[in-house]
């Protein structure tokens, strides 16, 4: 699908697509977009030696295309061309996990990164969020907590962080703060989001903080 085709595609207003689309360009990065089925959540896969692939659902809105470049924004600035490394607590797993906890890792740095971005371009995005962090809360309610329900925990709570000012989220913030309370995980979790955002761009370094609190978590 072209980027043309995208506009047409989406709903909602296209000019923020527009301006990051020719930010790619002017970096010279090519980009892909397909369509995928309404059920099939949006995505941006990079790696290996294709260019970066946007999979955008049928009938979505413009703000879910905006949030995917948001992500080819930051793959441009950062130049890396693919997370390798992972948590190390996470050695010996399968392939597909550990490709799973690569994603996961690396999206939810991109999140606290980019922070408001989309809801500043697309304030009807701000459903959506809350939408997704009360679904993602609860399912991390479980006792006792996996090893990897704390490394979910922990992503979300880097996904999330650019919301927690907005008074719109304040409600669903205090069921994601009760529960890292009442683990113990609430100050370790701040702490490790403040030096993840203070390391902008440098991924070595995010990894170093995040797996940090990971280990004193688990
Ligand atoms: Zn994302």
């Amino acid at each position: 699908m072209t980027f043309k085709e995208v506009l047409n595609y989406v709903r909602g207003e296209t000019q923020p697509l527009q301006d990051l689309y020719d930010l790619a360009q002017r970096h010279g990065c090519a980009v892909e977009f397909v369509s995928v089925s309404k059920r099939t959540i949006a995505s941006f896969e990079s790696g290996g030696d294709q260019p970066p692939l946007i999979k955008c659902p049928v009938g979505c809105h413009a703000h879910v295309v905006y949030h995917e470049l948001l992500h080819l924004k930051i793959f441009i600035e950062s130049e890396y061309s693919f997370f390798n490394k992972i948590p190390a607590e996470f050695n010996g797993e399968g392939t597909k996990v550990i490709e799973k906890i690569k994603n996961s890792f690396c999206s939810s740095v991109d999140h606290a990164w980019f922070g408001s971005a989309e809801i500043n371009a697309y304030p009807e995005a701000k459903d959506y969020w809350c939408k997704r962090l009360n679904d993602d809360i609860w399912p991390l309610a479980t006792n006792p907590p996996t090893r990897r329900a704390i490394f979910d925990m922990l992503t979300h709570w880097l996904t999330f962080d650019p919301y927690r000012t907005d008074p719109y989220f304040s409600d669903s913030f205090k069921g994601f703060d009760h529960i890292f309370s009442a683990r113990g995980f609430l100050e370790l979790a701040a702490d490790m989001t403040t030096k993840v955002k203070s390391v902008c761009l440098d991924r070595d370094a995010a990894l170093y903080y995040f797996e940090e609190c990971l280990l004193k978590c688990v």
